[in-house]
């Protein structure tokens, strides 16, 4: 059973939690689409207007550990207080080490880490944090070009990297696996 838990964006509210694995991305990235197809149903609003989402959502995936949707970064349009705001917003909830478990970062197989992913990169890194990153919308390369991305723009990540489409379903087990090996840890 699935069950959304709450909406949440700050210390004071953040539900009681045990294992965390926590979905993030630059906005438009395929985050709610993936979600969605790895729980196999409509928990994330996909195509929703960029960068309006600005709570965390918490879910309870079969009493194993939480699933948590953290609103797309890299969103250029936020006001400055909005800006201050989610900083703040994801300042509280990456405080919380102990658990979190697992950051699952998507990126878009055509392009590679941008410099806001590589933001995001530096900041897990500092945090100790393990991250997998997925690399998403594959469906959209031919074979010959997904593996020329995979020796050009993903070579470092080699182990802890996922392609996959979350349109096409493809791949998804992979994710499962992954979730499901570092949550039995
Ligand atoms: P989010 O902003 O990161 O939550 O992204 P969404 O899930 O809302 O998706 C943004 C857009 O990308 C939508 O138009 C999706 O239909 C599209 N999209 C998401 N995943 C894929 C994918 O695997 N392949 C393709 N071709 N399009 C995708």
């Amino acid at each position: 059973m699935i069950n959304f838990i709450c909406s949440s964006n700050s210390l004071n509210n953040f539900p009681i939690t045990d294992r965390e694995v926590v979905f993030v991305g630059r906005s438009n990235v395929g985050k709610s689409s993936l979600i969605n197809a790895i729980y196999n149903q409509k928990l994330a609003y996909v195509g929703k207007k960029p960068g309006k989402t600005r709570m965390i959502n918490f879910f309870d995936i079969n009493n194993e550990y939480t699933a948590v949707d953290v609103p797309g970064y890299g969103y250029a349009q936020r006001s400055k207080n909005e800006a201050i705001e989610y900083a703040n917003m994801m300042d509280d909830y990456f405080s919380r080490l102990d658990k979190i478990k697992l950051v699952i970062m998507i990126v878009d197989s055509r392009i590679g880490l941008t410099n806001d992913d590589l933001d995001m990169k530096e900041y897990l890194d500092e945090r100790n944090i393990n991250y997998l990153i997925v690399a998403n919308k594959i469906d959209k390369l031919s074979n010959n070009q997904l593996t020329n991305n995979k020796h050009k723009l993903f070579k470092e990540f080699d182990d802890n990297i996922i392609y996959v489409s979350a349109e096409k379903k493809k791949n998804i087990n992979q994710i499962h696996e992954y979730i499901n090996n570092v949550i039995k840890e």
